[in-house]
C-alpha cells in the first residue's frame, strides 16, 4: 500500500478512495465550439474558452459529488495520443484510422526526433486545481502507447521510438510536479499488445517516473493481461487502474494466482453501457473485489474514461460509484 507515499507527498484519502480515469463527456455548447471551430467560424479564443467553462463544470461537478481525486475531463482533447503528437516537435498528422468502436483518429507520423519545448497539459491542469481544494490528477498518455499508435518514419526500431518518447513525456512529468501536481496518471492502455515487449514498457515508465516526487497511477485499460501478469508489477507506478465490470472480472483469478502488490483503482461501473447500474450492483462489483484485494489497497472508479457517455449517464455512474465507496467506509 503507498498511502504512506501520499501521505509523505501531504494528501490524506479517506479509505476507498474515489475518482475517474480522466475523460467526462463534452457537454454540447463545447461540441459545438469544436465543430464551429473546425470550420474557422470561432476564434481559438473562443474554443477556448468553451473548454474553460467545460472543465469548471466537471469539477464542480465531481466536488458536488464527493470524488476524492479529480479530474479535468479531457475537454481540450480530441483523441489521447493525438493530443499529445499535435503538441511534440517531430510528429505530423497523418489519415483517419479506426480506433474503436465508430471512432476515428488522426494517426500521428512521427517524421523526425521527438523533442518537448513546452507544456502540454500544466495550464490545464493549474486551472483545474484552482478550481477545487481536492487533488486534481496529471494526466498523460505513455510513450509505449503513444509510440504503439503512431506511424514511425524516422526512428530504426520500436524500443528506439518508445525510448524517444519516454524522455519529453517526463520532462511533461516534471513540469506537473514543478507547477504542484502530486498524483499523475501516464496512460499504458497498449501494454498488453505485444506481451514481448513488457520489458520495454517497464524500461521507458522507469525513465518517465523515477526518483520523482509523485504518486503515480496507470490505466492500463482492458487487454490481454494473464499474458503479461504477473511480469506487469514490476512497472513502476504506484496504481495500476483497470476495466473489471466490462470484462468478468477475469483478472481476479489472476490475482487469486499471483498476489497483487500494488494500489488499484478497480473499476465498478461499464464505460461501454448507457445504463446507470443501480447501486446493488456497484457494490456487488466492489465486493468481488475485496474478497482479493487488501481493502487499503482499493480505489474506486470506472472502467474507462466516461467520454462516450452522456453527460447524465456520467454523472449517474460517478455517483453510483461514490455512495458505494461511501457505505463501504463505514
Ligand atoms: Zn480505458
Amino acid at each position: 500500500m503507498s498511502r504512506e507515499k501520499l501521505e509523505q507527498l501531504g494528501i490524506r484519502l479517506p479509505m476507498f478512495p474515489t475518482t475517474s480515469v480522466g475523460s467526462f463527456p463534452k457537454p454540447d455548447y463545447l461540441m459545438k465550439a469544436r465543430g464551429e471551430f473546425a470550420k474557422k467560424k470561432i476564434t481559438r479564443a473562443d474554443l477556448d474558452q468553451a473548454e474553460r467553462k467545460a472543465t469548471e463544470f466537471w469539477i464542480r461537478k465531481q466536488e458536488e459529488l464527493g470524488v476524492d481525486v479529480l479530474v479535468d475531463g479531457e475537454m481540450y482533447r480530441g483523441d489521447m495520443v493525438a493530443y499529445f503528437a499535435e503538441k511534440l516537435i517531430g510528429f505530423e498528422e497523418g489519415g483517419l484510422v479506426r480506433s474503436y468502436g465508430n471512432r476515428y483518429y488522426h494517426k500521428p507520423i512521427i517524421t523526425g526526433e521527438v523533442r518537448w519545448t513546452s507544456p502540454m497539459t500544466v495550464d490545464w491542469w493549474k486551472y483545474a486545481q484552482s478550481l477545487t481544494s481536492r487533488p486534481v490528477k496529471g494526466m498523460l498518455t505513455g510513450p509505449y502507447t503513444v509510440m504503439d499508435w503512431s506511424f514511425n518514419e524516422h526512428y530504426p526500431d520500436r524500443r528506439a521510438t518508445c525510448l524517444a518518447l519516454a524522455a519529453p513525456i517526463r520532462q511533461e512529468v516534471e513540469a506537473l510536479i514543478q507547477a504542484g501536481a502530486k498524483i499523475i496518471q501516464v496512460d499504458e492502455p497498449a501494454c498488453s499488445v505485444r506481451p514481448e515487449e513488457l520489458p520495454l514498457i517497464i524500461e521507458s515508465m522507469h525513465v518517465v517516473t523515477d526518483g520523482l516526487p509523485a504518486y503515480f497511477i496507470s490505466h492500463l485499460c482492458y487487454g490481454a493481461f494473464e499474458t503479461i501478469y504477473p511480469g506487469m508489477l514490476d512497472l513502476p507506478v504506484d496504481n495500476f487502474d483497470m476495466e473489471f465490470s466490462n470484462s468478468a472480472f477475469d483478472m481476479l483469478d489472476l490475482f487469486r494466482r499471483h498476489r497483487y502488490t500494488k494500489d488499484i483503482s478497480f473499476g465498478v461501473v461499464d464505460v461501454h453501457t448507457h445504463v446507470v447500474e443501480p447501486e446493488s450492483v456497484v457494490e456487488e462489483r466492489l465486493r468481488r473485489g475485496l474478497e482479493v484485494l487488501p481493502k487499503e489497497a482499493v480505489w474506486v472508479d470506472p472502467d474507462c474514461g466516461l467520454k462516450t457517455r452522456t453527460v447524465d449517464e456520467a454523472i449517474g455512474k460517478m455517483e453510483a460509484l461514490v455512495r458505494v465507496a461511501k457505505t463501504f467506509r463505514t
